[in-house]
């Protein structure tokens, strides 16, 4: 028999606890709902007036456009706070011991997991620890290393010329500002904020595939042009909240908020999430759902 999934959140929620799950199932009068059991009208309401958001406010309401500015603002920091408390650890997933070897990290991310970067560097920064080595690197030696990560080629010739820039005109040191950043090869915006945000503690919002899929789900912003969003997501947080910001956001769509199935049965977010009900909503099969990032 087909059922509903009714979620309540347990008054935890309004003392600064993120909220506590409970399902209550019912028999289905409505029939199926997209991929979902659960009707969009019954995606489940905040009580009034507690929860840290706004009386009368609701995840329905940034579904419909009926959300104020304050609102808004009110639901996106609601979110960040709760996210905080279930990823207390959360941080940059890169190893890393110096700007220099965070740069470099980060532009070996492209096209491959953390994980993997992090089983490569230790080699790299063995074999070459700064730009002057890096700069004077043996081409195929470097392609060896840098094999397993997939565009093994065009990665060496990015670091190779990465060294020789930082080493010609900027004496050596990575440079510690986001214009002279986006100047280095294969450095753009995103490469430049979690140089600065991690490294240097300069905030900044680093815009990565999954931090743009969450802020369009959390309603957040509706661009998809990752400077927009950055600018439109940067308004509804201070400066300071900017790099945790990021940090929390990517833990949970590699861990919760997937692209594909979503665990929202699962999810600690649901009641401020609009997108809730794309993903899986059943709580047993949405716990199977949540993961830690792979190799
Ligand atoms: S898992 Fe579902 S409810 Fe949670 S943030 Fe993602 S879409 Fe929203």
């Amino acid at each position: 028999m087909l059922e509903h999934v009714r979620i309540h959140f347990s008054s935890c929620a309004g003392r600064g606890y993120a909220p506590r799950l409970a399902v209550q199932r019912e028999p289905c009068r409505r029939g199926w709902v997209g991929r979902s059991h659960v009707p969009r009208e019954r995606l489940p309401a905040p009580a009034v007036g507690r929860g840290g958001y706004p009386a009368g406010v609701s995840a329905r309401d940034a579904l419909d456009g009926r959300e104020t500015r304050t609102a808004l603002v009110r639901r996106a920091r609601r979110i960040d706070r709760i996210l905080a408390e279930t990823y207390p650890d959360a941080r940059a997933e890169l190893d890393f011991g110096s700007a220099w070897e965070l740069l470099v990290a980060t532009i070996l991310s492209a096209q491959t997991t953390d994980v993997r970067v992090n089983a490569t560097t230790p080699v790299l920064f063995d074999r070459w620890p700064d730009p002057e080595a890096l700069a004077g690197a043996d081409r195929t030696e470097l392609e060896e290393v840098l094999r397993p990560l997939g565009f093994y080629r065009a990665k060496s010739e990015a670091l190779l010329r990465l060294g020789r820039r930082v080493l010609d005109d900027f004496g050596g040191e990575v440079p510690r500002t986001l214009p002279e950043l986006v100047t280095l090869p294969g450095v753009g915006r995103k490469t430049a904020n979690v140089v600065l945000g991690n490294a240097f503690g300069v905030p900044g919002i680093t815009v990565d595939t999954h931090f743009g899929r969450l802020a369009r789900r959390f309603g957040w912003t509706t661009q998809t042009d990752p400077d927009k969003v950055e600018a439109e997501v940067g308004a509804l947080f201070p400066p300071r909240d900017w790099v945790m910001l990021c940090h929390h956001l990517i833990w949970h769509g590699r861990r919760r908020c997937h692209a594909r199935r979503p665990a929202c049965g699962a999810c600690p977010v649901a009641a401020l999430c609009p997108a809730y009900g794309e993903g899986e909503t059943d709580p047993v099969k949405a716990a199977a759902l949540v993961r830690e990032p792979r190799g």
